[in-house]
């Protein structure tokens, strides 16, 4: 039988098919999701001030004893307006109300009411206009406000909940312990649930909340480190702790600081109990690549096999080039395995994958077809890492025994994200970049300004260099398509002498390969392209680049976009094109222009927009958090991340008291379809 949380929305009195309907479309088709459809804010009427003290401009809550019988006045238009006075024993407060008759029978002279409403008139004389009132005696306290929608208000969901509320069983099954809650000062679920829908106070909101955000970041990470344990333990594949010197030798640069004690922590990793498990962070252009390549080195030394793994056949390709140019004169195999790589070519990286004679493969998802399997594989490396699932984070690393696995992030990723998506991953970050980069000039311009920023693209291309130009005409619908040739025409206009190459995702991966490696040859002088170009690809002859609609894209899609240019010796110019008129439009996009530092970025973007979006459209495999908030949460994660690992490694989930709390990971899991995930 199905507990009351997981009964169908409808199941509650005053829900019928059509009001489930609109349940549903808030994220509640059971009652358990509507209790776990918290409230958005609060009308807090608990606190009341007095009239003196109340600010102009604010809202506030004053209880105030009627002076005198409202009065009567018909104005402009046949409306009525009503006047009264109400005093606090100390001031008197003006109040007005419009088109109300009931006024009068409602507010009775001489007796007490509570007035919540915006406070206007002057220093001296306080009034307010049309506030909500209820009468003083009434048991009053703190109003929930939900996510209302179309034919649904709040109030009507409080009342759902309020009756979810009273169905719930006298004995309800708290997934936390109450030795758990007890060491982390939590009150019950059952409290929670109560408090945070109908509080009466503002410390007990704050107790229900801790509680509740507790529990979401607990389940979260508990997942996180269950996926992490399904590897098994010893590390299998240890190498000899020895910086690879032999590599660096390879390189046409050297190392800097941050690269050398990011490959020296991984080395270190490699070599002790257990299998690496480890994120490099760093800022676009801050040499990812290089660190990569001397960890397949090392790994390749030890007599293993490395894989890497990116979420684009351009990506995947070009880390091919470049990681085979770096390694080929070290005489290691590497070959690339991408879906569009002919049967026969696949076949016969099938089989000297499996008998060792390959011992790096790049590729895409293509990586992870049951045909793969390898001879003794040591080390996997995603790139990109937040483009694939939770889940098939380590469906790679199941092709082998216990690999060690190093993750690379395309972008700088605010500490909270970092710890909430890579669980308990040791991080290493990049934070300094190549001697000799150029800061980038970064413009933001309206459309009227078009035409003189394409000429100073041409005056570039006339220099030598190559530019990008960047346009959101999409993609995916077939007038998309149609858009994105238009405006290529108005680009081959614009720029007569230049060559031209067109990229967006409906292109064949063939293709956007031909269209990419001209570019990447230089015999491409121009390349308009939505964003398929964004991640990763380094061309560094390429010194300029324009963004149409700038306003379309997240901070940390820009920072990704503009980190496409100066990756060389020249100077770089990004020019922002939007007619935005929008001001926190325009506040964002000037934050972006005026900084540089990925980080700072990564976090205004996260403040601005949330963590939902903050991997842009795609998939990051996470669940929706309800309650956290990553922005302000930081504390509670830090404390729900501990027990975590506390709990894992004390086996707690396999004991009887945590069975709810084992239930409450897999249905989050569940839900966001983590693909391959063992829980
Ligand atoms: P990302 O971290 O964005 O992946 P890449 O690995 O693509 O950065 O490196 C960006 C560019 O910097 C590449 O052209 C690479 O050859 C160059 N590079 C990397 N490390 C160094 C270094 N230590 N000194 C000089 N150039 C470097
Ligand atoms: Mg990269």
């Amino acid at each position: 039988m199905p507990s009351l949380f997981e009964k169908d929305i409808q199941f509650l009195k005053g829900v019928g098919e059509k009001r489930a309907k609109l349940f549903q479309k808030l994220g509640a088709p059971t009652v358990g999701d509507l209790l776990r459809l918290y409230p958005r804010a609060y009308e807090d009427w608990s606190v009341h001030t007095p009239v003196r003290e109340t600010v102009l401009g604010e809202v506030a809550v004053v209880q105030g004893t009627v002076l005198q019988r409202p009065s009567e006045q018909r104005i402009r238009g046949g409306k009525l307006l009503y006047k009264t006075r109400v005093t606090d024993g100390e001031s008197d407060l003006v109040l007005t109300f419009f088109n109300n008759r009931y006024i009068p029978t409602l507010l009775r002279e001489g007796e007490t009411y509570l007035f919540r409403g915006k406070v206007t008139g002057t220093f001296l004389r306080r009034e307010m206009l049309s506030p909500e009132f209820v009468p003083q005696a009434k048991e009053l306290a703190i109003q929930p406000i939900y996510p209302a929608t179309a034919g649904l208000s709040s109030r009507q969901i409080g009342a759902a909940v309020q009756n979810a509320l009273q169905l719930l069983p006298e004995q309800l099954n708290d997934p936390l312990p109450d030795k758990l809650r007890e060491q982390y000062h939590l009150c019950t679920l059952r409290y929670a649930l109560e408090t945070i829908h109908f509080p009466k106070t503002q410390e007990e909101i704050a107790t229900a909340r801790f509680r509740l955000t507790f529990e979401e970041f607990l389940v979260l990470q508990l997942g996180l480190l269950r996926i992490k344990s399904g590897r098994k333990q010893k590390n299998l594949h240890p190498i000899q702790e020895e910086f690879p010197q032999g590599f660096a030798q390879l390189l046409p640069f050297s190392l800097t600081g941050a690269q050398h004690r990011a490959i020296q922590e991984a080395v270190h990793d490699m070599a002790g109990d257990s299998p690496m498990n480890r994120l490099v962070q760093g800022d676009v252009g801050s040499g990812k690549t290089a660190v990569a390549a001397a960890l397949c080195w090392s790994v390749i030394q030890n007599g293993m096999q490395a894989a890497l793994m990116a979420p684009t056949e351009i990506l995947a390709t070009q880390h091919y080039h470049s990681l085979n140019a770096l390694l080929e004169p070290a005489h290691i195999a590497c070959a690339l395995l991408t879906g569009s790589v002919k049967p026969g070519e696949k076949k016969k990286i099938y089989s000297a994958l499996a008998d060792g004679r390959i011992q790096l493969v790049i590729g895409t998802h293509a990586l992870l077809s049951d045909q793969v399997a390898f001879h003794n594989l040591g080390l996997v490396i995603t790139d990109e890492q937040h483009r694939f699932g939770v889940g098939q984070r380590s469906a790679l690393a199941q092709k082998g025994a216990s690999p060690h696995l190093l993750v690379m992030s395309a972008t700088p990723i605010p500490r909270t994200l970092a710890l909430m998506v890579y669980g308990d991953l040791d991080v290493s970050v990049l934070d300094e970049l190549p001697p000799g980069r150029q800061t980038i000039e970064t413009y933001l311009v309206d459309s009227g300004k078009r035409q003189r920023a394409f000429g100073y693209v041409q005056k570039h291309l006339d220099q030598g260099r190559q530019g990008y130009i960047i346009c959101p005409l999409i993609e995916e619908d077939d007038s998309g398509l149609q858009s994105v040739t238009h405006y290529a025409e108005l680009v081959k206009q614009a720029f007569p002498q230049a060559t031209v190459g067109v990229l967006h995702g409906k292109m064949k991966p063939r293709e956007k390969d031909r269209v990419m490696e001209s570019f990447s040859r230089g015999e491409t002088q121009l390349l308009l392209s939505t964003t398929v170009v964004e991640v990763g690809v380094d061309v560094p002859n390429a010194v300029i680049m324009v963004i149409e609609n700038a306003e379309r894209y997240g901070l940390s899609q820009l920072h990704q976009l503009r980190g496409r240019i100066g990756r060389g010796q020249y100077q770089s110019t990004c020019i922002l094109i939007t007619d935005a008129q929008n001001q926190e439009t325009l506040k964002r996009l000037k934050l972006f222009r005026d900084t540089s530092d990925g980080f700072q970025i990564a976090e205004a973007d996260l403040k601005l927009r949330g963590p939902g979006d903050f991997f842009g459209s795609r998939q990051h495999g996470l669940p929706q958090l309800k309650i956290a908030d990553m922005t302000t949460d930081m504390e509670v994660l830090r404390q729900a991340q501990a027990c975590a690992k506390e709990l894992t490694r004390q086996n707690a989930l396999e004991q009887p008291a945590y069975r709810g709390l084992r239930g409450e990971v897999r249905r989050l899991f569940a839900k966001t379809g983590g693909e391959g995930v063992v829980l």
